[in-house]
């Protein structure tokens, strides 16, 4: 199944000069989902404790992945949003900066963790939430992807960590 027909491209989203890469049509489509599934679990290798995924559309697949992999699903949000004590890591945007938070007891040291989230761009995000999950003194084992965007050279940035996606453009 060519799972780039379900990827759709939007201009100028969320802002002028940026084509989106849209998964909704992958969501919605039964078969697609279920390829989708099939397939990143088919690039896992090695046992995982817990899936991380990021806000937002990393919460798509995270806690399907962690199901079947017998892993808990742990979320790393935006500022402000987990309650409890949280850790936290700020980085570098295009124009300003974001931080993004772990909840502080989520990962337990040696656990080995896998990353998920749709999209690799720049590397920013996957970038910050290993940081997160080295600190909580977690493994992490893979960093997977629906989508890598290449030409951003996000893989680059996650230089010894293993990369996976399923589609690349
Ligand atoms: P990065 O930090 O530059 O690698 O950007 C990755 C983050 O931005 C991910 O959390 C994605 O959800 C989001 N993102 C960047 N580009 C796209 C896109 O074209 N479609 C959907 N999400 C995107």
């Amino acid at each position: 199944m060519d799972l780039k027909a379900f990827i759709r491209d939007i201009p100028d989203f969320p802002s002028q000069g940026v084509l989106f890469k849209d998964i909704t049509p992958l969501l919605k489509s039964p078969e697609a989902l279920r390829t989708t599934t099939e397939r990143l679990l088919q690039m896992v290798n090695g046992e995982v404790d817990i899936v991380v995924g990021m806000e937002s559309r990393g919460f798509f697949f995270a806690p399907i992945l962690a199901s079947t992999l017998n892993a808990g699903f742990v979320p790393v949000r935006k500022s402000g949003k987990l309650p409890g004590k949280v850790v936290e890591e700020t980085y570098a945007l295009e124009y300003g900066q974001d931080t993004l938070e772990i909840l502080e007891d989520s990962i337990s040291k040696g656990d080995r963790v896998l990353i998920h989230d749709d999209v690799l761009a720049t590397g920013g995000t996957a970038v910050a939430t290993c940081a997160l999950v080295e600190r909580l003194g977690g493994k992490v084992v893979q960093c997977n992807f629906l989508i890598e965007l290449e030409f951003l050279k996000g893989r680059g940035q996650l230089n010894g960590f293993d990369v996976k996606s399923l589609m690349r453009y």
